[in-house]
Parts: structure tokens; C-alpha cells; sequence
């Protein structure tokens, strides 16, 4: 069978990355098709930390409310000693939002959900995955990509993207190399519903490695996600018996007991990074690119930002941008990836120390940018910002008086022109928004002026991700019209 479908983009995996990508290119209009492998969609809670940058990611995506909804916040480690006795800590220290970073604690929300919830948005975008879709066969040239799927079916995009997990299938198809290392000894993780915890805290047994064993109560569900090295005799070991004979010998104790296993898993640590995050017209994103060990919940967070930093630029490129914009995602996100993979297994290392599960402010990923990058323009700089830096968010009012605030303002496909007590010296056109602080952005308690360090006269030109691109004065404006027509506008 051979039906020879065309599209702009094809994402092949329909995990975070795959279907936060696919969201983006929906808002924006673009043509695209997602396929996955599997017959349905995965059931399993594996990444269950949403870090502070990605519900900022999500907020402009529409599914923050419903996932903060389904959610909740991570409960203390409680570490038992072997008599029994224990400690608390929190997971996040000191971390308290404000006026610029509005969500300051990671949000606990297992992967099922937060697919679920991605697959929701996508349908109201008039959007599905196609499942059953396993891609066996990539073949590119200057124009395209002819993707061949196991059924012989084949798909002409002019972009695939490779979303397609830690094995990816496309990884392997380019040839691209993935160097890091593998870990010793393989991981359990087991979502169960038990007996004999409470749900009050994330339950830790057992300080040496090959004997911890920790549960960890799933917000927005009834069930514990059980973790810790895996059980001699692998998966085979992950039913309720074999599970219950584990929890005995490394809690000692004999009143948690497993009623029923949903989904488990044996796995391997890894902490690997693609050499490349493009070959012609197909590119990696999400643990296809990049695999972490679970530590620290940074595999999922990273895998969404890819995604979310692609969008517009596959987006801006099909439109009429030139190609070299794509370039800048490689450049932007595989020295995040590698940074990440650092604080992955630095973390793994501490995890198998008392202090284990605290997860400082690194952690949350919002100091992460792309100060540097070829579209960080550097006309100028603030007290506290520079052109790369996460744009912050601003809580104000509107000309009415309601409440309002910048990140509000942000929200959505297109670029944004903050002008401080200033004219914009930019000709209107379409994609650039113009938010004009004091006029339509009221910083009445100055949270603006304080975040952004701005003096009368300064723009700042943020992205569709929400990184400042410039920041810059009215003299600048030849400046600024180049770089926009670079990125199509
Ligand atoms: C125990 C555990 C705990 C974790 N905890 C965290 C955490 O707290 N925080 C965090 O950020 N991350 C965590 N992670 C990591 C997180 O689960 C991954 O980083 C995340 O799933 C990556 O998303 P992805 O979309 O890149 O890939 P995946 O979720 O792996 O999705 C890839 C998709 O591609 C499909 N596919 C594969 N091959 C093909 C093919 N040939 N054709 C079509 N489709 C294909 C697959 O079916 C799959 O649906 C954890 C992982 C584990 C195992």
C-alpha cells in the first residue's frame, strides 16, 4: 500500500516534546501530522515534575489552568532511618513565587495526565494523534522528507521532526551519534495502589542504592509511583508478590502492602546527547535527543522547551524566513541538554546520599537562556537584563484598571515590542505586537521597571518563547528592522 501524503511537518512521537510541538504548530496554523508507534496512548507516570519554566511554557499553550487543576504539589521526602524513625525535608528550598517568576515550585502532575491533558488542547486545536504509525523508512532531499511507515504507507513533509523518544528510530536512521554514559545497575519505577502509607509525604527507605526503595504518592490520582534499584529478576519481579517481597526486605516492614500494579517499568541510566540536532530537513528533539537519568525532573522539562523553542522557528521558516533560523535551534538547545545532563547526574550521584531528593533552584530552569545565541542581539543591556535572558513576568494593570500582566500580554504565537515611556520607532506588521508599559501595561507597583531595569526610552523586542531578543533605544531601529526580517517579519 502506498498513499503518498504531503504535509509541512511530520512529528514522529506523540510523548511532551511531540505533542507540545504539535500544539505550537497548530496555533500557528501549520500544516503538520503527528504519528506514534503505539497502538494508544501511553499509560504510564514516569516524568511526574513540571518545573517552574515549562508551566510558564504551558501558560502560553493553553493548559496550565486544567493541569494545575489535576495536579498538585510535591509533599516532603520523608527519609526512615532503620529503626524506623524519620526526617522531612522539602523538595524545593526557599522557593516562593513573585511578582517576575509567578510559579516558583515544581508542579507534581504524572506524564499520563499531563498527555492527556496536551491531547485535549490538540483536539480543541482540531488536531489527534494518529496512532498504530510506526515510521520505518526516512529519505531526504533538498525539498523534503519521504517518511515510509511498517504498513508501506509513506508521508512527503518538507520537515520531519524526531520526537521519538530515547531509542528514537530517527536518531539511528541519520546515523547520529549518541555519546554519554550508561549508568550501573537498572532502575524500577511501578505505579501501584497500596496500603499502609500515608499520602502526606514521599516515603524513602534505605540510604545505599541497590537497597532503596522509595513511594512517592501521585497527585491527581489514587496511586504511589514506587521507585528504587530494580528487583533481581527484573520486570518479572513488578507484580504485587514480588513487589511486596522487595518492600519487606528494604523497609523492613510488613504493612505496606502493593493491592495492584498499573503500569512498570525496568530501565537503564543513561546520560546521553545527540551529536547533532539536524541532518538536511530532519531534526531531533526531546530524549531522542537528549537522555537523563530521572533525577532532579529535568528529561521531561527539557524535551517540552525543545519543542517549544522549534515551533516558531520551523513555523517562521515555512512561512518565508530563511532556512538558517533552524540552525539557531541546534545551537540554542544542545548546550542546554548538555548543561542539563551535568545537573541530571550530578543530582543521581546526590540521590544516593541522605540529601537526596532536594532539588535547588537550577533545578527549575528558569536561569536557563540563550545569552550568546546569534539571535541575542546586543545593542544594549539593563542593570538586570541582557539580550538571551528569559523575558520576566510583570503583574500591572490595565488602562481600566483591571488586573494584568505581561506574561498575559505575551501570550500567544507572536513577537512582542515592550517600549518604556518611548514611541516604537518599528513600521507596524503583521506577528509583532506592540505593548506599550504605562499605556496598555499600567506598572503602577513598578514590578516592571524593577525587573527589567528599564530607563525612560528603552525597547525590549522579546521572542515568541519568551527570551528577550534585544534590548534596545530608538537610535537602534535599522538594527531591529534587519533582525525582524530575518525571522520573517
Ligand atoms: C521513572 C522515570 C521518571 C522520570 N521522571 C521525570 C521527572 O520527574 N521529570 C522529567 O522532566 N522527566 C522525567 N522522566 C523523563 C521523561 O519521562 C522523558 O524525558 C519524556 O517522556 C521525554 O518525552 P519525549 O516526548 O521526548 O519522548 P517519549 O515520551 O519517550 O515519547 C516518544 C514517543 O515516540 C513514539 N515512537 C517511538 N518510535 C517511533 C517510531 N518509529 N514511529 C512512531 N512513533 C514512535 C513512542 O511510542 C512514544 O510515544 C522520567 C522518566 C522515567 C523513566
Amino acid at each position: 500500500m502506498t498513499d503518498s501524503l504531503t504535509t509541512d511537518v511530520l512529528i514522529c512521537g506523540a510523548g511532551p516534546a511531540g505533542l507540545t510541538l504539535a500544539i505550537d504548530l497548530a496555533r500557528r496554523g501549520v500544516a503538520f501530522r503527528l504519528i506514534d508507534k503505539a497502538e494508544r496512548p501511553f499509560q504510564g507516570s514516569r516524568g511526574k515534575g513540571i518545573q517552574p519554566r515549562s508551566l510558564e511554557v504551558f501558560e502560553d499553550l493553553g493548559v496550565l489552568a486544567p493541569m494545575r487543576a489535576a495536579g498538585g504539589p510535591y509533599p516532603p521526602v520523608r527519609n526512615y532511618g532503620p529503626d524506623g524513625t524519620f526526617e522531612e525535608t522539602a523538595i524545593g528550598e526557599g522557593a516562593t513565587p513573585s511578582p517576575a517568576e509567578p510559579y516558583a515550585a515544581p508542579l507534581m502532575l504524572p506524564q499520563f495526565l499531563t498527555e492527556t491533558i496536551l491531547r485535549q488542547r490538540l483536539a480543541e486545536l482540531d488536531h489527534a494523534p494518529e496512532y498504530g504509525a510506526e515510521l520505518a523508512g526516512i529519505d531526504q532531499d533538498a525539498e523534503g522528507v519521504t517518511a515510509t511507515l511498517t504498513d508501506g504507507r509513506a508521508i512527503h513533509a518538507r520537515w520531519l521532526v524526531g520526537a521519538d523518544g530515547g531509542r528514537s528510530f530517527v536518531r539511528h536512521a541519520l546515523n547520529i551519534d549518541f555519546p554519554g554514559k550508561t549508568m550501573p545497575g537498572q532502575a524500577m519505577v511501578a505505579d501501584t495502589r497500596l496500603t499502609g502509607l500515608s499520602r502526606e509525604a514521599w516515603h524513602v527507605f534505605g540510604t545505599r542504592e541497590t537497597a532503596q526503595v522509595s513511594f512517592c504518592p501521585l497527585a491527581g490520582t489514587d496511586l504511589f509511583q514506587i521507585q528504587g534499584h530494580a528487583p533481581a529478576d527484573g520486570e518479572a519481579g513488578l507484580t504485587p508478590e514480588g513487589l511486596n517481597a522487595l518492600i519487606r526486605e528494604r523497609t523492613g516492614r510488613d504493612d505496606i502492602v502493593v493491592q495492584a500494579v498499573f503500569w512498570a517499568s525496568v530501565y537503564g541510566l543513561n546520560a546521553r546527547l545527540a551529536e547533532r540536532y539536524r541532518v538536511g530537513r530532519v531534526l531531533l528533539a526531546g530524549d531522542a535527543a537528549h537522555i537523563h537519568p530521572p533525577t532532579g525532573g529535568q528529561g521531561l522539562n527539557t524535551s517540552i522547551q525543545d519543542a517549544y523553542n522549534l515551533g516558531w522557528k520551523l513555523a517562521a521558516v515555512l512561512a518565508r524566513a530563511p532556512e538558517r533560523l533552524i540552525d539557531t535551534y541546534e545551537a540554542e538547545r544542545r548546550p542546554i541538554a548538555a548543561g542539563v545532563l551535568g545537573l541530571s547526574t550530578d543530582l543521581l550521584a546526590k540521590a544516593m546520599t541522605r540529601d537526596g531528593m532536594k532539588r535547588g533552584r537550577e533545578a527549575r530552569q528558569l536561569d536557563l537562556g540563550y545569552q550568546g545565541s546569534t539571535l541575542s542581539m546586543d545593542l544594549g543591556r539593563t542593570p538586570t537584563l541582557s539580550a538571551g535572558d528569559r523575558a520576566p513576568d510583570a503583574p500591572g494593570h490595565d488602562p481600566s484598571g483591571a488586573p494584568l500582566r505581561l506574561f498575559e500580554c505575551l501570550k500567544g504565537p507572536h513577537w512582542t515590542l515592550l517600549t518604556y515611556e518611548a514611541e516604537t520607532p518599528l513600521a507596524p506588521r503583521d506577528g509583532l505586537m506592540v505593548v506599550r508599559i504605562g499605556a496598555d501595561l499600567i506598572d503602577d507597583a513598578r514590578h516592571f521597571r524593577g525587573a527589567y531595569g528599564a530607563k525612560a526610552g528603552d525597547l525590549f523586542l522579546i521572542r515568541p518563547d519568551g527570551y528577550l531578543a534585544a534590548v534596545a533605544r530608538a537610535d537602534d531601529a535599522p538594527a531591529l528592522e534587519a533582525y525582524l526580517a530575518n525571522v520573517g517579519l
